[in-house]
């Protein structure tokens, strides 16, 4: 496995490798399986693999959670030395926004509501480092999990409008046993915080089962998915939203798909997590 944290470097085992196919995997570290099943995907797809590890200052808004993101970096490498990667880049902040730094994309309707919403210049800066992950990298495929949906609609919006020569492939949510999805955030979680946690995913089955028993109502389903998080003192609700899968732009009334997908608070731990409910997944 080659470690590049420098630009020079990563260009430099890039060109020595043209004929084949990378597939890349753009985490911001502290892995889990989660993370490890995008890297698995990618190695079964694609000659060559590469993951990068970044902490993204442009796309966190509060300093303190920027500082308080947890992060591991041997201990990275060694998990990704036992998935075959072939090339980790893990640059500086410096190394990725040199002084003077003033250039930055913009993805407009698809990352205004919702994560948007709570979050303003968040998918600035998930764009802008994409953007420049993938005309270092060029990867033939780039991996990103379900987990954050608008997410994945915003790297296909970018892929889509600048034209780059890549296939963007999303990837279910991996999640712990009691449901709760996997992620680096979790870590962070006091164990009471933690026993609670569960009511993020509980909410969204509610919401599903909801619909799958005929409620085409999609306030009524959003007030579901409050009540159930109501009921956890410990939860502190950002948005709960029942949206169309491809705009985001909320429902009045459920048609065919819908994008069930909430942020909830657990003291300043902020958690994501969302159901993609498909057309033909209940009676119409
Ligand atoms: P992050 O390190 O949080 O920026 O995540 C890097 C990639 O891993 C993103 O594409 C995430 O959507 C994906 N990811 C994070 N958590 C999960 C999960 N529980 N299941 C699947 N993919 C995930």
């Amino acid at each position: 496995m080659q470690i590049a944290d420098t630009i020079e470097e990563l260009r430099r085992i890039r060109r020595g490798s043209e004929a084949e196919s990378w597939g890349f995997v753009p985490t911001m570290g502290f892995l889990h399986e989660g993370h490890l099943h995008l890297v698995r995907r990618a190695r079964q797809d694609n000659d060559r693999v590469a993951v990068s590890l970044f902490v993204n200052p442009s796309q966190f808004g509060e300093a303190q959670d920027l500082a308080n993101y947890p992060r591991n970096l041997e201990r990275d490498l060694e998990l990704l030395r036992g998935e075959g990667v072939d090339l980790v880049f893990c640059p500086s902040d410096e190394e990725m926004y040199p002084a003077g730094f003033q250039t930055y994309i913009t993805v407009e309707e698809v990352a205004r509501p919702l994560e948007g919403a709570s979050r303003p210049t968040h998918f600035r800066g998930v764009a802008t480092v994409l953007a420049k992950l993938f005309l270092l990298v060029r990867p033939r495929r780039a991996y990103f999990g379900q987990k954050d949906a608008q997410q994945c609609a915003v790297v296909r919006r970018l892929v889509e409008d600048l034209g780059f020569d890549l296939e963007v492939v999303a990837c279910p949510t991996v999640r712990e046993p009691d449901g709760l999805a996997m992620s680096s955030r979790n870590a962070r979680l006091s164990a009471q915080q933690r026993a609670a946690a569960p009511v993020v995913f509980g909410s969204l089955k509610a919401a599903a089962a909801r619909i799958a028993a005929g409620e085409r109502d999609a306030e009524a389903v959003r007030e579901t998915m409050r009540a159930v998080l109501d009921g956890e003192p410990r939860a502190r609700v950002d948005y709960v939203s029942v949206a169309d899968p491809e705009t985001l732009e909320e429902l009045e009334q459920i048609e065919g798909g819908a994008l069930l997908s909430l942020a909830v608070f657990f003291g300043k731990i902020r958690l994501i997590d969302n159901l993609p409910i498909e057309a033909g997944d209940r009676p119409l």
